[in-house]
């Protein structure tokens, strides 16, 4: 917190003090944190860093909340995976795997929320809030049960049974709305202006979209202190794709890391990818669609950040890429089995991503690529219902399963 200066407009820099404020005044661009950098490049190292706690509290100096207010169910850290099986599949020689679905309400969101929750709760606010597509739901749900604080998350009705009971569980107020997200969110942005409420992706928003920053940090700790030479990003609103490329340039303008050349390649769903077909097109327009595919935690028809992303990937020299639900599955059962990591939907869309960008030599077979795996699978089952082996069905004898092992055409292999 000592260093987040003040809310600063994207569009025309007016700056407002560090308040619950998400639009200008003026010219109702979205408002964003800014820091004293000066300072901050006096003050930290890679040594002071190393020190702190291994969650996404040990970057606290980089985010706009006070730690003594934290809400902690110790969100980050999370594995860095050397992908050598999937890698060899794709031809590529240095992929890694960042795996988010080891958080505490297994997805990214606990980093937004841990950030957003402790801003809140140093605001003074009592109810904390949220329009979701899932994942956001569980962690609000979550963080708000630690907290003390007042849960109402608001959820597309249409969602899937996983990620319902993973906010009703933590005793949340789970309001499903008949509607898209879209509708959800212009819902929560009319109830931001009625109701006292610390809404974590509308009226906190600067606040909450900081936190995705720690997944550059990390990963670049992680890599020994260097950039990726190309990522992988799956794209809803496009915030965490933004800043994650915001966290690289904060880290080498510190200079903890060398210059950043890191390509950021964007993946959606092609049942939802209205910042990939505008990438496609080469034009900066967005133009919002409505969502029909089995990725809901992806399904923002309308983008918030859709800009921006479009920014970056032009500056970075990244790709958009999208996928139809077919290879979205096929994504979900390749890094299972290649890797053993069990992704949601999102995940599904960024190892099909990546894949295509492998096959079309879009990413180099030695660039040091890093593929951003967001949420864990168990909440989205219904999506690959279908796609898997039923279990062999015996009777507890040996007789019985030799039997069925050969109507499978199986083989009974292996030596000790
Ligand atoms: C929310 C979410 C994202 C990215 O969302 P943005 O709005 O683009 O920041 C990615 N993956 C999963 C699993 C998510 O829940
Ligand atoms: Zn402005």
């Amino acid at each position: 917190m000592p260093f987040a200066k003040a809310l600063r407009c994207r569009e025309c820099g007016r700056e407002y003090p560090l308040e619950p404020l998400h639009v200008c005044e003026f010219c109702f661009g979205p408002l964003e944190v800014s820091y004293d950098y000066e300072t901050m490049h006096r003050n930290i190292t890679r040594e002071t860093i190393e020190r702190g706690p291994n969650s996404v509290w040990r970057y606290a100096d980089f985010l706009p909340c006070d730690p003594e207010y934290a809400v902690d169910i110790n969100a980050g850290f999370t594995p860095l995976i050397r992908a050598k099986n999937l890698g060899e599949h794709l031809g590529l020689k240095h992929l890694y795997v960042k795996n988010d679905c080891a958080n505490p309400t297994w997805s990214f969101k606990d980093r937004v929320v841990t950030v957003a929750a402790t801003r809140a709760r140093q605001f003074g606010f009592q109810t904390l809030a949220c329009a979701s597509t899932g994942n956001l739901a569980n962690s609000v749900s979550a963080h708000a049960a630690r907290a003390g604080l007042d849960a109402y998350v608001f959820i597309p009705s249409d969602l899937e049974r996983g990620k319902i009971v993973g906010s009703s569980i933590y005793g949340a107020t789970l309001v499903a709305v008949d509607g898209n997200y879209d509708d959800v969110n212009r819902l929560c942005s009319e109830l931001a202006d009625t109701y006292p409420w610390a809404f974590v992706n509308i009226n906190m928003r600067p606040y909450y979209a900081e936190g995705s920053k720690t997944l550059a940090y990390e990963v670049a700790e992680q890599l020994g202190w260097r950039a990726p030479e190309h990522v992988v990003v799956p794209m809803a609103s496009g915030s965490l794709y933004v800043k994650i490329w915001k966290g690289l340039q904060e880290m080498a303008r510190l200079w903890l890391i060398d210059s950043v050349q890191t390509k950021m390649s964007g993946a959606q769903a092609r049942g939802c990818s209205p910042i990939v077909t505008a990438a496609e097109a080469g034009t900066m327009n967005i133009r919002p669609v409505r969502p029909n595919t089995i990725a809901k935690s992806l399904a923002i028809g309308n983008p918030a950040d859709g800009y921006y992303a479009l920014q970056v990937m032009q500056e970075s020299g990244g790709h958009a890429v999208a996928s139809e639900d077919g290879e979205i599955v096929a994504g979900i059962t390749l890094l299972a089995e290649s890797e053993g990591i069990f992704a949601e939907t999102a995940g599904g869309v960024v190892i099909a991503g990546l894949t295509k960008l492998a096959r079309e030599g879009k990413i180099a077979p030695d660039e040091l690529t890093v593929a951003y795996i967001t949420g864990g699978g168990l909440k989205t089952q219904e999506a690959i219902e279908g796609a898997l082996a039923e279990p062999l069905h015996v009777e507890p004898t040996i007789a019985s399963f030799e039997a069925s092992v050969q109507r499978q055409g199986l083989a009974l292999s292996g030596n000790r």
